[in-house]
């Protein structure tokens, strides 16, 4: 099973090394599902940013983890990115935390000079660079939205959790369905009241055996039993150094 979102890992907010932002590259255009410091700084020294013309950052919600890199790279893609002063990134936001997005690139320095930010409604699909994202809101921080992404491009149709310890009904209904191309799910093994991730048992309740092929389980906390996933029939995407 392919797995057409690239990332450079899969690991929790608290972990060591990279977090888990996903992306992919159509010609000269670069997508990133979020983007963390850590990562930020991984895809400029793993030439990740040489040769696009064009990012689209979109948003599934602010915590660190998940944003903690867009001034920098708002500021790189203008600056450094060639060809020089020149803007390169829209970032785009489901119009829940629009403003909270555009309030943080303010906060981190940067103005319309460097990037547009852009709404999108939820429950429908827009059209991104010839990719089309369409929000869903999910359950993950009872203080804190954030967005699931259907996304559609050629053959693919994809879905992409963002963090979230729920999968909403709809979304399994079409995975049962065999819908979806690919499907990427926030899994953990953590077990508390109020998790906000979704818990390995709960993700193998609501997906039965056979409907496992193209799941792949991501934003791993520290000791996530990657065998007994595997067993049960669940994925891990390959991570990228840099194949393209
Ligand atoms: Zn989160």
């Amino acid at each position: 099973m392919k797995n057409s979102i690239q990332f450079l890992d899969i690991k929790a907010a608290f972990e060591k090394g990279f977090k888990n932002n996903g992306f992919f590259r159509r010609g000269d255009e670069l997508f990133l599902i979020d983007l963390s410091g850590e990562n930020f700084a991984g895809m400029r020294d793993k030439g990740f940013f040489e040769g696009v013309s064009q990012v689209h950052c979109i948003i599934t919600h602010t915590h660190g983890d998940h944003v903690g890199g867009i001034g920098d790279l708002a500021l790189y893609s203008f600056f450094t990115m060639a060809p020089g002063f020149s803007k390169k990134l829209k970032v785009y936001a489901p119009t829940p935390i629009l403003d909270d997005v555009k309030n943080l690139l303010r906060i981190f320095g940067t103005n319309d000079m460097h990037s547009d930010v852009i709404g999108l409604d939820l429950r429908k699909a827009t059209n991104i660079g010839g990719v089309e994202f369409e929000p869903f809101l999910v359950e993950h921080v009872e203080w804190l939205k954030c967005f699931a992404f259907e996304i559609r491009f050629e053959d693919n149709f994809i879905y992409y959790s963002g963090d979230s310890n729920m999968i909403p009904e709809v979304v399994v209904e079409k995975q049962l369905k065999g819908e979806y191309t690919e499907f990427y799910q926030d899994t953990c093994i953590a077990d508390y009241p109020g998790n906000v991730h979704l818990h390995l048992n709960l993700l193998e309740g609501l997906i039965p055996d056979g409907s496992r092929d193209n799941v792949f389980v991501m934003h791993l906390d520290n000791g996530f039993p990657l065998d007994k996933a595997g067993k049960l029939g669940f994925k891990l995407p390959k991570l990228s150094g840099m194949d393209y």
